[in-house]
């Protein structure tokens, strides 16, 4: 409209590494497969480097009239983000002081971003998403970090940002909708009090509930931990992903339509390059593996600060004396698991087995 207005506008891609829609497979077919899309991109594109900040941003010579801020009433009358402000420094330069303390830690990367006990990620979503740092600073500044050599693993992970952008532009009904068809079927069993216990962090498994809590908290919750949790509503509780989705989209401070859309749908096992929907995480080992000490537990979910190691991602499995000892009095202080962990693999699994055999028939997949 501007250009037929005989405005000289331009747009340029800042947002991103790669313009969806530019990269495709040989068979000109969008990429619904990460590693191909990631091994593509490294022999397609020359990422070029970001522009240097301009010394003067010219402004109009009159503001146009215009509402003050405030008077938007945008901040809650309750005021429950005392968490987020303590967590986030908003801008660009919140932005950069992250890429700078991370620049230190990044040769760690590859063994601890996975342990939510420990700040082994950047936690440069939220600035990305906003746009306080682009993508561009972030691949060259790790390229010439003086621990570059460690640096793909990382590049690797803002990839899929990239690929969850690239997905969202060729399948833009995947926010609402399974990408595979056989999972319209699901039969889902949406239920008002399992969702609720779950957004609340009281489902009685310590990892889920102190992911859930530190969501609300801070408006972040660590990745491993977002596939733990969306493991949990999709599988044990057999809640629709899109209901998990939407509650992300409200809660978490980089909540992006592309990456949560991915993450869901991954999780869900109905999207590109899935987790196959049989594989259901364990809340119990997730929790000893990546939470090995039990800190993140104890963190978040202070009424388990006292207990050890041993039990602290299964707190009913402690003895009586242990519990007591402990201050925690199951059902009282702290729930019992809303679902036994074996009978609700097993319910996801005979859903799962449904969908799949209905979709098999329907489309006579050999
Ligand atoms: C169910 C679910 C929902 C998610 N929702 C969102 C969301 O709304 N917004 C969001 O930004 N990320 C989302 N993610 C992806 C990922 O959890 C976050 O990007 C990551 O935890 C942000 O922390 P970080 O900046 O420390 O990540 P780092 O490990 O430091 O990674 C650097 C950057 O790479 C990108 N990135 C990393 N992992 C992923 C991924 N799996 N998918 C896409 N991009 C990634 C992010 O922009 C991130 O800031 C979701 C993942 C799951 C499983």
């Amino acid at each position: 409209m501007l250009r037929e207005e005989g405005i000289d506008a331009r747009s340029f891609n800042a947002s991103l590494l790669v313009e969806p829609g530019s990269l495709e497979t040989k068979a000109g077919e969008p990429y619904k497969v990460f590693t191909p899309f990631w091994r593509a991109m490294l022999q397609q594109i020359e990422v070029p480097e970001p522009r240097p900040v301009p010394n003067r941003v010219p402004a109009p010579s009159h503001w146009p009239r215009s509402s003050a801020l405030r008077d938007l009433e945008l901040e809650p009358t309750i005021d429950w983000a005392a968490g987020i402000r303590e967590s986030w420094q908003p801008g660009v330069a919140g932005a950069e002081a992250r890429l700078r303390l991370f620049d230190r830690r990044m040769g760690g990367y590859e063994e601890t971003r996975d342990r939510p006990d420990l700040e082994g990620t950047s936690r440069l979503s939220p600035h990305l998403h906003f746009g306080e740092i682009g993508p561009r600073e972030v691949w060259h500044r790790a390229g010439r970090s003086a621990q570059s050599r460690a640096a793909g693993p990382y590049l690797r992970q803002l990839v899929w940002r990239e690929f969850a952008h690239h997905l969202l532009f060729h399948f833009p009904q995947t926010t609402r909708e399974p990408l595979r068809p056989e999972f319209l079927e699901f039969p889902w069993q949406p239920d008002r009090r399992s969702l609720r216990a779950w957004q609340q962090g009281r489902t009685g498994y310590p990892i889920v509930d102190a992911g859930m809590r530190e969501l609300w908290a801070t408006g972040w919750m660590h990745n491993r931990v977002r596939m733990v949790t969306a493991s949990f509503l999709i599988k044990h509780l057999l809640q629709p992903w899109q209901d998990g989705a939407r509650w992300f989209w409200d809660t978490l401070v980089d909540a992006d339509l592309a990456n949560n859309t991915l993450g869901w749908q991954w999780v869900a096992g109905s999207g590109a390059d899935a987790a196959p929907y049989f594989r259901i995480f364990n809340p119990i080992l997730q929790g000893k593996k990546f939470d090995p000490e039990g800190d993140y537990v104890r963190r978040w979910v202070p009424e388990l600060a006292r207990l050890g190691a041993p039990h602290i991602h299964a707190p009913w499995t402690a003895s009586d004396t242990i519990l007591r000892e402990a201050g925690i009095e199951l059902g009282k202080t702290y729930p019992e698991p809303i679902v036994d962990h074996d009978a609700a693999r097993a319910r996801a699994l005979a859903a799962y087995h449904r969908t799949r055999s209905e979709g098999d028939g329907e489309r006579a997949e050999s």
